[in-house]
């Protein structure tokens, strides 16, 4: 098996002149570090779509407001954190898969834990992968990230009793087939919880509230309700708070061509503010021991 050169991830914490608070961020899928096992079939244009593109960098203020940022280095589309590891689709692979599968709505769209579809009608490869490449991302990409989120989140925890967990990601300003919501316009800004079951859901409606406040149009739980992510590690009667929360490329980037915008400084600037807000409400929800 070959290692791979670059770290799966970048973790980044609160700076030493902020007031740390008890606050994670991630942002699994904005890594564009190309693995050099990577060579898919599907051209970059529609593989760049599949990206969170900039969000590790709109969120980057976060360490000076006390929360803990971490994001992954490699592109979603190689391999993704936000799915359940048995959520493989068999058929992308060219012989039985030696452990459990249990394959979802996800696979059977196209985007399971490694996609078959970069974009309607654009395969992201011509054949099957071979088992041992579909482990090698499994072992040297998918579990570190995961196994840092949860030693952070942990580390958290620890120190104030409780971790607020802000799972970041963006979203197309239109779906396509591929999508839940089909080609329907979306808002600014969802925020989800599965539901109410990954957070007290006070959090979410201080979240949806501070974004409105901020000018954004604010869905939760609609058409997004949460991904693996907050699924996993979202444990409310647990002290552990996970919350996702989806912006509009429209607010930041051409989408067109996959280049920040003119308004990207002034969304980063925004976020930089509910980071801070939301910093401090949670530190005033906290009791740290050290
Ligand atoms: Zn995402």
């Amino acid at each position: 098996m070959i290692p791979s050169a670059a770290p799966s991830f970048i973790l980044k914490a609160p700076r030493a002149s902020a007031i740390a608070a008890p606050v994670l961020l991630d942002s699994p899928h904005s890594g564009f570090d190309w693995p050099a096992d990577f060579q898919p079939a599907a051209p970059h244009s529609a593989i760049l779509t599949a990206c969170d593109l900039f969000v590790d960098e709109l969120w980057s203020d976060a360490p000076a407001a006390g929360a803990t940022l971490l994001a992954a280095t490699f592109p979603r589309a190689y391999i993704d954190t936000n799915r359940a590891e048995t959520d493989l689709d068999p058929a992308l692979v060219d012989a039985p898969w030696p452990g459990p599968l249990a394959p979802t709505d996800y696979s059977r769209r196209g985007m399971g834990l490694i996609r078959r579809l970069a974009l309607p009608g654009i395969p992201m490869e011509n054949r099957p992968l071979s088992v041992a490449a579909v482990e090698q991302r499994i072992t040297q990409h998918y579990r570190p990230y995961r196994a840092a989120l949860a030693a952070a989140l942990d580390a958290i925890h620890t120190r104030h009793q409780v971790a607020y967990h802000l799972n970041l990601h963006s979203m197309k300003s239109r779906g396509n087939e591929m999508n839940v919501d089909g080609g329907a316009p979306r808002p600014d800004v969802v925020v989800s919880d599965r539901l109410g079951t990954t957070t007290d859901p006070a959090i979410t409606n201080w979240l949806a509230q501070r974004f409105r406040t901020a000018g954004l149009s604010v869905q939760i739980n609609d058409p997004y309700r949460g991904g693996d992510l907050v699924g996993t590690f979202g444990q409310p009667a647990r002290g552990r708070h996970s919350v996702q929360i989806e912006l509009n490329r429209a607010l930041y980037l051409d989408e067109a061509v996959g280049a920040r915008s003119l308004n990207f400084n002034a969304l980063r600037a925004t976020l930089a503010a509910i980071t801070q807000d939301f910093c401090g409400y949670t530190r005033s929800l906290s009791t740290p021991t050290a």
